[in-house]
């Protein structure tokens, strides 16, 4: 690891915290929050830094997507710390899309099979009682700490210099700078990753590429009814699908939703576009008819709310020899339109903590001796497992945009639908919907890519058969796709 040259910990402007050195989670977001959670599960001393103040404490403000949806990958790596069942308590499971066509008329469409949903949850929320978990397993968390890059521990006097690092801090409320010891750090510090510019700059040959959407969102609200129920269907996840942009809404526990309109930045329907209340208000009565009636501080909130940005990032590597290691957003960010982003990074865990029971034994610690190097091979073989796998639901997001912003009101779309829940139930060995292998398995993305891709050939096939839209649900159907399914084996 290449050495820091800044400031070493001691100097004028730095004042060294002793004791005993930790491991260091940058960030108490929602990864953060649960990996920590891991690691004291295993015994190593654990703390967290996190840049803002305790939300616990706090009023949260609108802006970065109030409810999120978790699914089978998210819920595994909640129950491997057994508190799935904690966290089901303030979720609210949604079945399908409710697709809203622009004369407000709905169409229901199922997620998968009868049971399987996936789960709007408070970020706020989740994010809260992961932090209450992390304390009560052990980790502390400190507060308004913002991470700024690391610098090598001083030699201590008569001493050789010991591999411990230490983290450069700097107070959000006072601006005091502060060095604090750390055996190791994981970087969980979202996309825009201090930890990730500081193993960028670290590491020779970084690979990193950041890309965002012509899009961006806007956060606005459909508040409970008078009588205190949801203005609309609960179980459900509505889209507002309109072919170059869209509008979703998820149930919150208080019985509103939270609305999220993605429209472009710029150009002739666009957020910039939408620069006047009379043209705000025009746009979203003539597209949203259904919507409008039911939020009632809809321009005050159009205008009050950020629009927000969205961005993939790429990078590798995630680690450096057996001192850093990056996970969740901060390797990883993706856009949010196959809801996978969180669910990605509560994946990270558990893999990683797979990759530490094969080393380590189940709840066991290092022992002293190798312990460097077993360290180095765990995040190596963590970063090659997961690489492949965020890069795939990388892609699988920008795609799934698509789809849901003008697929879903295609009739093909809704016939293909069709024909794959027929033939899924049928031949449930034989074809899993991409959509239930990234949302209700824990299949590796890039595997799901990768049949997704072949399922979409067939599909192509079947869908250009004279004559489908009669005997989509034919025998002779069934047997084109079993046979293609044959040909294209391997
Ligand atoms: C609009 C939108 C909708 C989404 N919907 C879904 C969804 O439905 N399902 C899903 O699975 N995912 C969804 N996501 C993605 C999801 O929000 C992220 O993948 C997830 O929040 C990543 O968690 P994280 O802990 O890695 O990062 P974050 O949640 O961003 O947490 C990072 C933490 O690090 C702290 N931090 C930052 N810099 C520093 C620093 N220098 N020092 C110390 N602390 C620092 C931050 O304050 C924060 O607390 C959505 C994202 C967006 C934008």
């Amino acid at each position: 690891m290449k050495r820091n040259k800044n400031t070493a910990p001691g100097n004028s402007h730095t004042s060294v915290k002793s004791s005993e050195p930790p491991f260091i989670v940058v960030g108490a977001g929602l990864v953060g929050s649960l990996l920590s959670i891991y690691l004291s599960k295993r015994g190593f001393k654990t703390e967290i830094y996190e840049r803002r103040a305790d939300m616990r404490k706090q009023k949260i403000s609108a802006g970065k997507s109030i409810n999120l949806a978790l699914s089978d990958r998210g819920w595994k790596a909640l129950q491997g710390v057994g508190i799935a069942d904690e966290i089901k308590k303030i979720a609210i499971p949604m079945k399908g899309r409710m697709v809203h066509d622009s004369k407000g008329n709905t169409q229901f469409h199922p997620y998968g099979k009868e049971g399987q949903a996936i789960y709007s949850v408070s970020r706020a929320g989740l994010n809260c009682m992961l932090m209450d978990l992390a304390e009560k397993k052990g980790a502390r968390i400190h507060f308004n700490e913002r991470f700024t890059g690391t610098v090598a521990a001083p030699a201590p006097a008569g001493k050789s210099a010991s591999d411990d690092m230490y983290l450069k801090m700097e107070n959000a409320a006072t601006g005091k700078e502060s060095a604090i010891p750390a055996k190791r750090i994981f970087g969980t510090d979202g996309a825009f990753s201090a930890a990730r510019l500081h193993v960028q700059l670290s590491t020779d040959r970084f690979e990193y590429s950041q890309h965002y959407l012509d899009y961006g969102y806007k956060e606005l609200l459909i508040p409970p009814l008078e009588n205190g129920d949801f203005a609309m269907e609960k179980n459900c996840l509505h889209i507002w699908a309109r072919g170059s942009f869209m509008m979703i809404a998820l149930p919150n526990i208080d019985c509103s939703f939270t609305c999220t309109l993605f429209l472009p930045f710029e150009g002739g329907l666009s957020f910039a576009a939408l620069d006047t209340r009379e043209k705000a208000e025009k746009f979203f009565r003539e597209t949203f008819p259904d919507a409008v009636p039911v939020m009632p501080t809809l321009l005050h909130d159009f205008f009050a709310n950020p629009t927000s940005s969205l961005v993939t990032v790429r990078c590798y590597p995630w680690s450096i020899h057996d001192k850093i290691l990056l996970a969740g957003d901060a390797a990883h960010a993706i856009v949010p339109f196959f809801g996978q982003g969180m669910n990605c990074g509560f994946e990270d865990c558990s893999v990683l903590e797979q990759i530490m029971e094969k080393h380590f034994g189940t709840n066991r610690k290092p022992e002293a001796v190798g312990e460097s190097k077993t360290w180095q091979n765990v995040f190596r073989e963590f970063q090659e497992a997961r690489k492949p796998n965020a890069d795939a639901i990388a892609d699988l997001a920008v795609a799934n945009f698509t789809e849901m912003r003008d697929l879903v009101t295609h009739p093909s779309f809704i016939l293909q639908k069709k024909i794959e829940a027929r033939f899924s139930a049928l031949h449930p060995g034989y074809w899993i919907p991409l959509y239930s292998m990234v949302t209700f398995s824990d299949l590796p993305y890039s595997a799901a890519l990768k049949a997704g891709a072949r399922q979409d050939a067939i599909m192509k096939k079947i869908l250009a058969t004279p004559g489908i839209e009669q005997k989509w649900d034919s025998h002779e159907v069934e047997e084109m796709m079993l046979k293609l399914l044959k040909e294209t084996a391997n």
